[in-house]
């Protein structure tokens, strides 16, 4: 067994079945929307799986909206559309943050999810900067300051940006860095799908951590050995496409391979991607599975 500290974690989204009609109810009543039941649910799964690093479990929007709805010059429609310059207009997710701080022991760590810049304006209509490259930045811009403010009941911030694996635009270093340069906690790249023809750049991308789908695909041990990460790695382990749930036996394998190949820069193993889609029960499930190799592989 290696000694190392080495946790496990998430990568955001945890399938918690939201009450519409509860909502609703709560809604036309005039009562506070509370998010606070399906928070609790998606981290009481998450720690009694065992995991480390817990996020918010997203439940409350789509990843997209999650943010859009929450910044100036959005309009939110079937695609949020862009009508104005982008202004951060106070927390997004920082009350689910400290929702969360309340809900677990001190010891127990918290990921903040953001979704990142080249994602969100690439899933909105822009009808005011005409220009990818602007509204990119300003988007990075307001999710600074959403980092910035989240930093203070989180450990770490992870910036998801899926849409890197279909294109890695020549300004992606720049976006990225416009939230990660002087924040007081650690950072984390999740990009997901097939990134075996960029992993060139996104070895050097400003983040202290790399988050990929090597469960799915493995082949992606085979892109990083001729691209030596220079980062620490956050290793995808179980599938998140998948409802079959992997052995325990089947992960430490798995986990045992990217030992080979990344040796001491293995520091976080998770799911391959947010839990959304699965079922609620093999969710959960895996992340015991995942806690439960992670502990035999590098202890508990
Ligand atoms: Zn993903």
């Amino acid at each position: 067994m290696t000694s190392r500290c080495v946790t496990s974690s998430v990568v955001g989204s945890y399938p918690i079945a939201v009450s519409t009609s509860e909502l609703m109810g709560q809604y036309f009543t005039g009562e506070e929307v509370s998010w606070y039941p399906y928070i609790a649910d998606a981290v009481g799964d998450m720690i009694e799986a065992g995991i480390e690093v817990v996020s918010d479990g997203q439940t409350r929007d789509p990843f997209i909206q999650l943010f859009t709805r929450r910044l100036g010059g959005c309009r939110v429609r079937a695609r949020t559309e862009i009508v104005g310059p982008i202004e951060f207009r106070g927390g997004i997710t920082v009350a689910d943050a400290q929702v969360v701080r309340r809900m677990v022991l001190p010891s127990t760590q918290i990921l903040g999810v953001l979704t990142g810049p080249f994602t969100l304006m690439k899933s909105c209509v822009d009808l005011f900067y005409h220009d990818e490259r602007a509204c990119c930045l300003a988007f990075a811009e307001a999710l600074r300051q959403e980092a910035a403010a989240l930093s203070w009941f989180v450990d770490e911030v992870s910036i998801d940006e899926p849409w890197f694996a279909n294109e890695l635009p020549e300004y992606a270093e720049e976006a990225v860095g416009v939230i990660t340069q002087g924040l007081k906690c650690p950072t984390r790249l999740h990009v997901c799908g097939d990134i075996s023809r960029i992993v060139d750049r996104l070895v050097g991308m400003p983040v202290d951590l790399l988050s990929h789908e090597f469960k799915a695909s493995p082949k992606l041990f085979a892109a990083f050995s001729e691209h030596p990460a220079t980062k620490g790695m956050c290793i995808g382990a179980v599938r998140s496409d998948d409802a079959r749930v992997e052995s325990v036996e089947e992960i430490v394998t798995h986990l045992r391979i990217a030992e080979e190949v990344f040796g001491e820069r293995v520091v976080q193993v998770a799911p391959d991607c947010g839990q959304r889609m699965l079922p609620r029960e093999i969710a959960f499930q895996k992340l015991q599975h995942l806690q439960q190799a992670k502990e035999v592989v590098y202890g508990g």
